[in-house]
C-alpha cells in the first residue's frame, strides 16, 4: 500500500523526523482557515509567511504537474484548493491537499532506504542532490548496504534522522520510504519536504493495525438496498428481473437462481438467509420486496446443520410482521422440513411446494405479466 504524503509524514513525525508544521484539508476554506493557524498571516501586504498547497496523490511528480502550489497568504491558499480540489493530477482525483507552512530551503538532498532486489538486502540511499527525480540522479547516489537481520544496528549508519528513517522502514515492513527532497534549511536544519512510504502488503498480517489505519477500505458499491443489507451482515444481490429469491446457502441460491431462468422467469434479485441470518429475516424480506419491479418470491430452504424449521420460522414471523401483498411459493427440505410444513400451514396458512422446481415454476407463473386483459399498454 502507498502512502500519500500526509500519511509519510504523519509516520516521520511520530519518529521525529522534523517535517513542517501542516494541516490536511477538503475545502478551500479549511485551506484558509489552515493558512491562517500555521501563520500565513491575513492577506494584507505584511506578510508573516509564504504557504505551499499540495494535492494529495499517490504518486511523485506532482510539482511538475502543478501539483505543489507556493501561495502568499491564506487568500491564496483557499484559491490554490479551490483549483487543486476535484481535479485529476498525475491520474488521480485531488479529495485533500496538504497546506504546509513554506521552508527557506538553502539545499535538497535525498535520503531513502529501500529493498535492493540485486543485493539481497535493505540499503540506505543517499544523495547530496534531492528534489529532483531519483531517476535523473542514479550516478549522484551513494548506495549503503544495511545488515539483512537487523538493518538499524549496521555500523555507518548516521545518527539522527537517517537511524530515524532506517527504524521506520524496519517497525513499519515498509518497501520504500524515501523523502526527496530533504531540505537543508537556511538556518542550518534538516526537513523532510516531501515524503514517501509504500507498505509491504504481504506483512499485513502483523501489521494490521497500521494498514487498517490508512486503508480506506474498497470503495462502496452496488445500490442503497445493497449497501444498507451488507451492513446488516446480509448478502443482497439486485438483479432486474421479476422473480425475488430467498434461499440458504451461496450453492442452494444460485441453483434456485438457475432455476428461475430455466423456468422461463428472471430472478430480481437474491438474499442468502443461512447461518444465523434467519434472524435478519424481517429486514431481508424488506429489502428484498422494496425492489421495483418484484413481482414474486420464491424462498427455497434446504436444512443440514442449518434447520430449515428454525429459518422458516424466521420468515414466518417477517411475513406476519409485513404482511406483503404478493404470490410466494415455498419449497421446504432436509433437517426440519416437517417442523417447517406444520409452521406454513399453521401460521400462514400457505401449502409448501412439494419440490425446488415445483416452487419456482409456481413464482415464475405469479410473476408473468397478465396479458389476456389486454388494458395495461
Ligand atoms: P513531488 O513533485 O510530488 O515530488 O512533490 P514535492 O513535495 O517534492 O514538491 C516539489 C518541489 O517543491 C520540491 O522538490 C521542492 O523543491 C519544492 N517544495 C516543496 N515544499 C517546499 C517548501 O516548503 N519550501 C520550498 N522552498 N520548496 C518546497
Ligand atoms: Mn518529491
Amino acid at each position: 500500500m502507498r502512502l500519500t504524503e500526509a500519511q509519510a509524514k504523519l509516520l516521520f513525525a511520530e519518529r521525529n523526523i522534523p517535517v513542517p508544521r501542516s494541516r490536511l484539508v477538503t475545502t478551500p476554506a479549511e485551506a484558509e482557515a489552515a493558512a491562517r493557524e500555521l501563520g500565513g498571516g491575513d492577506g494584507g501586504p505584511a506578510r508573516h509567511q509564504a504557504m505551499v498547497v499540495k494535492g494529495q496523490v499517490g504518486s511523485g511528480g506532482r510539482g511538475k504537474a502543478g501539483g505543489v502550489v507556493f501561495v502568499e497568504n491564506p487568500i491564496g491558499a483557499a484559491r490554490a484548493a479551490a483549483r487543486l480540489l476535484g481535479s485529476e493530477l498525475k491520474g488521480e482525483l485531488v479529495v485533500a491537499v496538504l497546506v504546509e507552512e513554506a521552508i527557506d530551503v538553502a539545499a535538497e538532498h535525498y535520503l531513502s532506504v529501500t529493498v535492493d532486489a540485486s543485493a539481497g538486502r535493505p540499503v540506505v540511499m543517499r544523495s547530496g542532490r534531492g528534489g529532483i527525480e531519483v531517476e535523473a540522479m542514479v550516478d549522484e547516489i551513494e548506495v549503503f548496504p544495511l545488515d539483512p537481520v537487523d538493518p538499524a544496528s549496521t555500523p555507518g549508519i548516521a545518527d539522527g534522522l537517517e537511524r530515524s528513517l532506517v527504524e521506520l522502514f524496519v517497525k513499519c515492513d515498509a518497501l520504500i520510504v524515501e523523502i526527496n527532497p530533504l531540505a537543508v534549511t537556511t538556518g542550518g536544519g534538516l526537513v523532510a519536504l516531501d515524503g514517501k512510504i509504500e507498505l509491504d502488503d504481504s506483512a499485513r498480517f502483523r501489521q494490521a493495525a497500521l494498514h487498517d489505519r490508512f486503508d480506506p477500505g474498497p470503495a462502496p458499491t452496488g445500490s442503497e438496498r445493497e449497501r444498507r443489507a451488507a451492513e446488516l451482515g446480509l448478502r443482497l444481490i439486485e438483479l432486474g428481473g421479476e422473480v425475488a429469491v430467498l434461499a440458504n446457502g451461496a450453492g442452494l441460491t444460485m441453483a434456485t437462481m438457475d432455476a428461475v431462468v430455466a423456468a422461463g422467469g428472471r430472478p430480481a434479485n437474491f438474499c442468502e438467509i443461512g447461518g444465523d441470518a434467519y434472524t435478519k429475516a424481517t429486514p431481508a424480506l424488506e429489502l428484498v420486496l422494496a425492489q421495483p419491479g418484484v413481482r414474486s418470491l420464491v424462498v427455497n430452504f434446504c436444512g443440514a446443520f442449518a434447520r430449515c424449521d428454525v429459518m422458516t420460522e424466521g420468515v414466518v414471523e417477517a411475513w406476519e410482521r409485513l404482511r406483503p401483498q404478493l404470490p410466494v411459493a415455498f419449497s421446504v427440505a432436509g433437517t426440519g422440513r416437517d417442523a417447517a410444513v406444520d409452521l406454513l400451514r399453521s401460521r400462514l396458512g400457505v401449502e409448501p411446494h412439494p419440490s425446488m422446481e415445483a416452487a419456482v415454476r409456481a413464482a415464475v407463473a405469479a410473476a408473468a405479466p397478465a396479458t389476456t386483459e389486454g388494458s395495461e399498454v
